[in-house]
């Protein structure tokens, strides 16, 4: 079966293992018994196989309603928020996996689409935050994103005031620096670390991506 790591994008050169391990697949290459990336893409291992191969992330992966998905917010304002969609996330099995879209799509998060009452997008949405939710309209971009539901919101955010990495606590974030709570309309899965860890990787691969082109 096709295994696909938690955004495991590698760019050419990269190392993904000894020949002793694997068979060289599509999308990579082998110098001195060690099996690299010749392509920027997703690393796939076919334990059956013992395989490795990368899948190229150019072909469009496009975002379609209902998808789960991962944003980081652009602009807050009254009505609208808007978003830059960086991942799709699909289940497979137990596993999440964050699917990279390359380049990220836009996307529009609508005051009725925020799933808690408010007089202001901007009070429960800050530039910078980066939030789960799912695909409403799909048609064309920038697509409809949906905060509707136990599950999504802000899933990492900073403080407005000093920028230090906002803590969950009952509900509610607090800014450890400042002892202020930051409104947020925030998801139970809520962990800076992790979220931020995955936008930092994508930009940074992203980047050398597009160096290498
Ligand atoms: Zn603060």
């Amino acid at each position: 079966m096709e295994r696909i790591e938690n955004l495991k994008i590698v760019v050419p050169g990269e190392f993904l293992g000894d020949v002793r391990e694997y068979i060289a697949g599509e999308g990579t290459y082998v110098s001195n018994g060690r099996i690299y990336a010749r392509i920027l893409g997703v690393v796939i291992y076919d334990t059956s196989k013992k395989m490795v191969c990368v899948k190229p992330i150019k072909s469009p992966i496009l975002p379609k309603k209902n998808d789960i998905v991962l944003a980081e917010v652009i602009s807050s304002g009254d009505s609208i928020a808007q978003v830059k969609i960086y991942f799709v996330i699909k289940r497979r099995d137990k596993d999440l996996r964050f699917i990279p879209l390359i380049p990220p799509f836009s996307g529009l998060i609508h005051i009725s689409q925020l799933g808690t009452r408010t007089e202001s997008v901007s009070t429960l949405l800050k530039v910078g935050d980066k939030i789960l939710g799912h695909v409403t309209i799909d048609a064309y971009p920038p697509f409809g994103v949906s905060l509707v539901g136990k599950s999504f919101g802000v899933v990492a955010a900073r403080c407005s005031i000093c920028g230090t990495p906002l803590i969950y606590r009952e509900n509610d974030l607090f800014c450890p620096s400042c002892k202020k709570r930051n409104p947020r309309k925030i998801s139970p899965l809520y962990n800076f670390e992790k979220f931020e860890e995955l936008f930092r990787k994508y930009k940074e691969k992203a980047l050398i991506g597009m160096e290498v082109e």
